[in-house]
Protein backbone atom coordinates (compact mmCIF):
# COMPACT_ATOMS: atom_id res chain seq x y z
CA UNK A 1 0.00 0.00 0.00
CA UNK A 2 1.11 3.64 -0.52
CA UNK A 3 0.77 4.61 2.56
CA UNK A 4 2.98 1.57 4.18
CA UNK A 5 5.68 2.94 1.44
CA UNK A 6 5.09 6.31 2.56
CA UNK A 7 5.40 5.73 5.89
CA UNK A 8 8.91 3.65 5.47
CA UNK A 9 10.58 7.00 4.79
CA UNK A 10 9.29 8.58 7.94
CA UNK A 11 9.78 5.76 10.22
CA UNK A 12 12.31 4.01 8.42
CA UNK A 13 11.81 0.38 9.06
CA UNK A 14 14.14 -1.10 11.78
CA UNK A 15 14.98 -4.34 13.70
CA UNK A 16 12.48 -4.73 16.53
CA UNK A 17 15.14 -6.20 18.79
CA UNK A 18 18.92 -4.29 17.78
CA UNK A 19 17.04 -1.33 16.11
CA UNK A 20 19.75 -1.50 13.42
CA UNK A 21 17.76 -0.14 9.99
CA UNK A 22 16.75 -3.28 7.85
CA UNK A 23 16.20 -1.48 4.63
CA UNK A 24 13.53 0.66 2.96
CA UNK A 25 10.36 -0.97 1.97
CA UNK A 26 11.96 -4.38 3.19
CA UNK A 27 8.61 -5.33 5.61
CA UNK A 28 11.62 -7.10 7.42
CA UNK A 29 10.88 -6.90 11.36
CA UNK A 30 13.63 -8.93 12.19
CA UNK A 31 17.42 -8.61 11.07
CA UNK A 32 19.24 -11.49 10.05
CA UNK A 33 21.89 -10.99 12.40
CA UNK A 34 19.32 -11.51 15.54
CA UNK A 35 17.49 -13.97 13.62
CA UNK A 36 19.92 -16.11 13.67
CA UNK A 37 20.94 -15.68 17.45
CA UNK A 38 17.30 -15.84 18.47
CA UNK A 39 16.99 -16.86 22.13
CA UNK A 40 13.28 -18.25 23.50
CA UNK A 41 12.45 -19.32 26.20
CA UNK A 42 12.64 -22.68 26.15
CA UNK A 43 9.04 -24.80 26.45
CA UNK A 44 9.78 -26.70 29.23
CA UNK A 45 10.29 -23.78 31.49
CA UNK A 46 8.99 -23.41 34.95
CA UNK A 47 7.10 -20.33 35.52
CA UNK A 48 6.53 -21.32 39.22
CA UNK A 49 9.70 -22.55 40.04
CA UNK A 50 11.14 -19.20 42.40
CA UNK A 51 6.99 -18.69 43.17
CA UNK A 52 6.43 -22.12 44.80
CA UNK A 53 10.56 -23.54 45.21
CA UNK A 54 11.67 -20.50 46.77
CA UNK A 55 8.77 -18.30 48.27
CA UNK A 56 6.65 -21.08 49.17
CA UNK A 57 3.65 -19.60 47.45
CA UNK A 58 0.51 -20.64 46.38
CA UNK A 59 0.47 -20.11 42.79
CA UNK A 60 -2.90 -18.04 41.43
CA UNK A 61 -2.59 -18.67 37.55
CA UNK A 62 -3.18 -21.86 35.79
CA UNK A 63 -0.20 -21.66 33.50
CA UNK A 64 1.42 -18.89 31.21
CA UNK A 65 4.29 -18.34 28.97
CA UNK A 66 7.24 -15.70 27.68
CA UNK A 67 8.40 -15.39 23.93
CA UNK A 68 11.85 -14.34 24.51
CA UNK A 69 14.97 -14.39 27.44
CA UNK A 70 14.89 -11.19 28.71
CA UNK A 71 18.84 -10.92 27.84
CA UNK A 72 17.86 -11.10 24.38
CA UNK A 73 15.63 -8.27 24.14
CA UNK A 74 16.66 -6.15 26.82
CA UNK A 75 18.03 -3.27 24.94
CA UNK A 76 14.52 -3.93 22.76
CA UNK A 77 12.37 -3.11 25.96
CA UNK A 78 14.21 -0.42 26.71
CA UNK A 79 13.37 1.55 23.93
CA UNK A 80 9.91 0.60 24.41
CA UNK A 81 9.65 1.58 27.50
CA UNK A 82 11.88 4.34 28.67
CA UNK A 83 12.25 6.00 25.12
CA UNK A 84 8.68 5.89 24.20
CA UNK A 85 9.35 3.44 21.11
CA UNK A 86 5.76 2.76 20.72
CA UNK A 87 5.64 1.07 17.56
CA UNK A 88 7.34 -1.24 19.01
CA UNK A 89 4.42 -2.46 20.89
CA UNK A 90 2.76 -3.43 18.02
CA UNK A 91 5.80 -5.55 16.58
CA UNK A 92 5.72 -7.72 20.49
CA UNK A 93 1.84 -7.88 20.12
CA UNK A 94 2.15 -9.63 16.67
CA UNK A 95 5.26 -11.69 17.81
CA UNK A 96 3.41 -12.65 20.95
CA UNK A 97 0.37 -13.63 19.15
CA UNK A 98 2.15 -15.56 16.72
CA UNK A 99 4.02 -17.32 19.08
CA UNK A 100 1.55 -18.17 21.86
CA UNK A 101 -1.71 -18.51 18.42
CA UNK A 102 -0.78 -22.51 18.37
CA UNK A 103 -1.07 -23.41 22.49
CA UNK A 104 -4.60 -22.61 22.26
CA UNK A 105 -4.39 -19.99 24.82
CA UNK A 106 -6.73 -17.70 22.65
CA UNK A 107 -9.81 -19.90 22.41
CA UNK A 108 -9.41 -20.90 26.41
CA UNK A 109 -9.51 -17.24 27.41
CA UNK A 110 -12.34 -14.60 26.96
CA UNK A 111 -10.95 -11.43 28.15
CA UNK A 112 -7.40 -9.87 28.46
CA UNK A 113 -6.35 -7.31 31.21
CA UNK A 114 -2.82 -5.81 32.25
CA UNK A 115 -0.39 -5.21 34.85
CA UNK A 116 -0.85 -1.64 35.65
CA UNK A 117 2.22 0.75 36.16
CA UNK A 118 1.87 2.92 39.11
CA UNK A 119 0.28 6.79 38.47
CA UNK A 120 3.29 8.44 39.16
CA UNK A 121 5.48 6.62 36.96
CA UNK A 122 2.64 6.95 34.53
CA UNK A 123 3.36 10.84 34.76
CA UNK A 124 6.83 10.49 34.42
CA UNK A 125 6.53 7.91 31.30
CA UNK A 126 3.20 8.75 29.62
CA UNK A 127 2.08 5.07 28.71
CA UNK A 128 1.53 2.06 30.12
CA UNK A 129 3.50 -0.22 28.42
CA UNK A 130 1.68 -3.32 29.12
CA UNK A 131 -1.38 -2.23 28.67
CA UNK A 132 -0.26 -0.89 25.24
CA UNK A 133 0.77 -4.60 24.66
CA UNK A 134 -2.54 -5.41 25.95
CA UNK A 135 -4.36 -3.86 23.91
CA UNK A 136 -2.55 -4.44 20.37
CA UNK A 137 -3.05 -8.23 21.85
CA UNK A 138 -6.79 -8.11 21.98
CA UNK A 139 -7.51 -6.31 19.07
CA UNK A 140 -5.40 -9.24 16.75
CA UNK A 141 -6.92 -12.05 18.68
CA UNK A 142 -10.09 -10.51 18.84
CA UNK A 143 -10.64 -10.91 22.64
CA UNK A 144 -12.11 -8.72 24.82
CA UNK A 145 -9.81 -6.03 26.13
CA UNK A 146 -10.88 -4.80 29.81
CA UNK A 147 -8.75 -1.32 30.00
CA UNK A 148 -9.28 -0.92 33.97
CA UNK A 149 -9.52 -4.45 34.70
CA UNK A 150 -6.76 -4.33 37.57
CA UNK A 151 -5.89 -1.00 39.33
CA UNK A 152 -2.84 -0.01 40.88
CA UNK A 153 -3.46 1.81 44.05
CA UNK A 154 0.28 1.31 45.28
CA UNK A 155 2.76 3.04 44.45
CA UNK A 156 5.25 -0.07 44.52
CA UNK A 157 8.89 0.53 44.47
CA UNK A 158 10.19 -0.69 41.26
CA UNK A 159 10.65 -4.71 41.67
CA UNK A 160 14.46 -4.45 40.09
CA UNK A 161 15.51 -2.86 43.33
CA UNK A 162 14.33 -5.33 45.36
CA UNK A 163 15.73 -9.12 46.49
CA UNK A 164 13.19 -12.06 46.47
CA UNK A 165 11.53 -11.58 49.53
CA UNK A 166 11.03 -7.96 48.88
CA UNK A 167 9.08 -8.29 46.01
CA UNK A 168 6.52 -10.24 48.05
CA UNK A 169 6.18 -7.63 50.49
CA UNK A 170 6.09 -5.13 47.62
CA UNK A 171 3.09 -6.10 45.60
CA UNK A 172 1.50 -7.47 48.29
CA UNK A 173 -2.49 -5.69 48.26
CA UNK A 174 -1.00 -3.56 45.70
CA UNK A 175 -3.83 -4.49 43.23
CA UNK A 176 -7.25 -4.45 43.26
CA UNK A 177 -10.18 -5.18 40.80
CA UNK A 178 -11.27 -2.27 38.54
CA UNK A 179 -15.13 -1.70 38.31
CA UNK A 180 -16.00 -5.32 36.23
CA UNK A 181 -17.16 -8.18 36.60
CA UNK A 182 -14.89 -11.27 36.47
CA UNK A 183 -17.18 -14.26 37.66
CA UNK A 184 -16.64 -16.72 35.40
CA UNK A 185 -14.31 -14.99 33.46
CA UNK A 186 -11.42 -16.83 31.92
CA UNK A 187 -8.46 -14.28 31.93
CA UNK A 188 -5.47 -13.15 30.51
CA UNK A 189 -3.19 -11.30 32.25
CA UNK A 190 -0.33 -9.40 29.90
CA UNK A 191 2.79 -7.97 30.97
CA UNK A 192 6.26 -7.38 29.34
CA UNK A 193 8.50 -9.20 31.17
CA UNK A 194 8.07 -12.24 33.62
CA UNK A 195 10.51 -12.41 36.74
CA UNK A 196 9.87 -14.07 40.02
CA UNK A 197 6.15 -14.21 39.11
CA UNK A 198 5.31 -12.13 42.28
CA UNK A 199 3.23 -9.77 40.50
CA UNK A 200 1.46 -11.64 37.95
CA UNK A 201 0.73 -13.71 40.98
CA UNK A 202 -0.71 -11.07 43.04
CA UNK A 203 -2.93 -9.96 40.00
CA UNK A 204 -4.03 -13.49 39.71
CA UNK A 205 -4.65 -13.78 43.27
CA UNK A 206 -7.47 -10.62 43.52
CA UNK A 207 -8.70 -11.82 39.69
CA UNK A 208 -9.96 -15.17 41.35
CA UNK A 209 -11.23 -13.51 44.87
CA UNK A 210 -13.39 -11.55 42.39
CA UNK A 211 -14.68 -14.70 40.81
CA UNK A 212 -12.59 -15.35 37.70
CA UNK A 213 -12.77 -18.94 37.09
CA UNK A 214 -8.85 -19.26 35.05
CA UNK A 215 -6.18 -17.00 34.95
CA UNK A 216 -3.42 -17.00 32.49
CA UNK A 217 -0.56 -14.81 31.80
CA UNK A 218 1.76 -14.06 28.28
CA UNK A 219 4.88 -11.62 28.44
CA UNK A 220 6.63 -10.49 25.50
CA UNK A 221 10.41 -11.47 27.69
CA UNK A 222 11.20 -13.63 31.27
CA UNK A 223 14.37 -13.90 33.15
CA UNK A 224 15.42 -14.80 36.39
CA UNK A 225 18.01 -17.07 38.12
CA UNK A 226 16.54 -20.19 36.69
CA UNK A 227 17.31 -19.00 33.31
CA UNK A 228 20.78 -18.78 34.00
CA UNK A 229 21.24 -15.62 35.11
CA UNK A 230 20.93 -12.39 38.17
CA UNK A 231 19.33 -10.46 35.23
CA UNK A 232 18.67 -7.10 36.91
CA UNK A 233 15.04 -6.93 35.96
ZN1 LIG B 1 18.59 -6.91 14.75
Amino acid sequence: MIIDYLLDFVFPPRCVICGELTGYGSGIKICEKCAENTSYVENDWDYTFTLRNKAGKHVYFECGKAVFKYSFVKKSIERFKYYGARSLGREYARIMFNYFENTGIFEKADCIVYVPISKNRYKTRGFDQAGYLAKELAQISGIEFIPKGILRHKDTVPQNKLKLHERFENVKDAFSIGNFNFTDRKVIIVDDIFTTGSTINECARVLKKSGAKEVYFLTFAAAGENLGSDEDV
